[in-house]
């Protein structure tokens, strides 16, 4: 079955505000067994989402709408499918009371044009939506094209989310005949080119398919199995998985959601070990990424975000080495990571200096970054040169720093 969406809002026409229901919401129909064609964005205007609506009828089986769903004057998400299927809105008495409930219990005074919400035509039904007032359509419409659903759904994140989740997926998944489901590996260190070529074997096969693609925190190998259900989906996947986790070996640091730093941090708990930081040009940013883990109070000890020569000197780090060396080089951040190690008394200390910027620093070109980490004996270090923007620079930085603290505590063995 073939799905498509529509995002109603003149916001996001204008670029206002970014469409993140729709990826939301594409990203979530394979898994229900729906191929998506087209996404659209319209404003508020009822001719063009009439328009917009008659023409994704024309071609889906399923479109899916969010926002427009309010009371307000200019969300006419409904009057538009109203019109697109030539049927008549009516006031749902059920609804309408369930509505000055809602509002009855929050104590605030209900204005008329809320009846708005209670609206229905007689091919819909109501979607529940206990985070908001205004409830989603389902609607199912017989036409000369074939069966057709329109799905409404309130533009508010939070309020979609859950709607779908609970009302709208599960009734979907049971009309579809067919899931994809897929499973991530995550790498680090190796470039695209090279799981490539290592993958090669595996690259061919259709179903499951397996695709490679570079992503901030590494590369990753994507594979993804079509089948009758989530079970047997996941059974194609297993062996071509074991298959490529023999191949990659331990470039593969993760799967699925998992993020580094949370790989990072269970390798610590484990081990009953901790870590602490001292940061320049990341400015915090690592420390952050260790922090934005539950439980990361048991391993991370602090970091310190020591942006001058003179501060990190004061920290202790040593002044001959950055007057030989500079502030930018693997030996700085070597001492970076002894003296974080040292002051904070953490079994590893990460060091990190580079120029994240748009100029040259010491010599040193936009994107050189040094990371070290120190274990108590020696420093262990990276140095690379990439520059992909400030924001991105720094993000890479982080897990470079975090995937090197990984190595490192594989190479000390559990
Ligand atoms: P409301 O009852 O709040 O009016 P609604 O269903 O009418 O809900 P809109 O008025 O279209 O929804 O949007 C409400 C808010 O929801 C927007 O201001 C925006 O913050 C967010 N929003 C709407 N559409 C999207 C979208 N496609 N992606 C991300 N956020 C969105
Ligand atoms: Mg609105």
């Amino acid at each position: 079955m073939k799905a498509e969406l529509i995002s109603v809002g003149t916001e996001l026409l204008l670029g206002e505000i970014v469409d993140t229901n729709a990826s939301w919401i594409a990203s979530r129909l394979p898994r229900i067994g729906l191929d998506i064609y087209h996404k659209s964005v319209v404003g508020d205007n009822l001719e063009r989402v009439v328009d917009t609506i008659e023409r994704a009828l024309s071609r889906s089986d399923v479109v899916i709408m969010t926002g427009g769903l309010g009371p307000t004057e200019d969300d006419l998400t409904r009057e538009a499918i109203a019109e697109a299927l030539g049927e008549e809105m009516f006031v749902d008495p059920d609804m309408e009371r369930a509505l000055r409930a809602f509002f009855a219990a929050r104590g605030v005074d209900f204005a008329e044009s809320n009846v708005k919400q209670a609206k229905l035509i007689p091919s819909a039904s109501a979607l529940a939506n206990p985070r908001g007032t205004a409830p989603g359509w389902f609607v199912e419409k017989n036409r000369a094209e074939g069966d057709r659903y329109i799905i409404a759904m309130p533009g508010v994140p939070a309020e979609m989310y859950r709607m779908w989740e609970n009302e709208v997926a599960p009734r979907l998944r049971e009309m579809t005949s067919e899931v994809l489901i897929t499973r991530v590996l995550k790498t680090a260190a190796v470039s695209e080119a090279k799981i490539d070529e290592m993958l090669s074997p595996l690259l061919k096969s259709t179903n499951p398919s397996v695709g490679i693609y570079a992503k901030i925190d590494g590369v990753h190998a994507r594979i993804g199995a079509k089948a009758a259900n989530e079970e047997e989906a996941r059974a194609l996947i297993a062996p071509v998985e074991e298959k490529a986790r023999r191949i990659l070996g331990a470039a593969v640091w993760g799967a699925d959601d998992e993020t580094l730093e949370a790989v990072v941090g269970k390798m610590l708990r484990e081990r009953g070990q901790t870590v602490a930081t001292m940061e320049s040009c990341t400015g915090g940013l690592l420390s952050s990424a260790i922090t934005d883990v539950d439980g990361s109070s048991d391993y991370f000890k602090g970091g310190y975000v020591a942006y001058t020569a003179e501060l990190k000197i004061a920290l202790g780090v040593n002044r001959a080495i950055i007057d030989e060396h500079g502030v930018i080089s693997s030996e700085t951040a070597g001492e970076m990571a002894r003296a974080a190690r040292e002051v904070l008394s953490a079994d590893y200390g990460v060091g990190v200096t580079g120029v994240v910027g748009s100029d040259s620093v010491e010599g040193k070109p936009p994107g050189t970054i040094h990371i070290a980490i120190h274990d108590g004996e020696r420093a262990e270090s990276i140095t690379y040169t990439y520059n992909q923007g400030r924001v991105v620079n720094k993000r890479r930085a982080v897990n470079t720093s975090l995937f090197l603290l990984r190595r490192t505590l594989l190479a000390a063995g559990s």
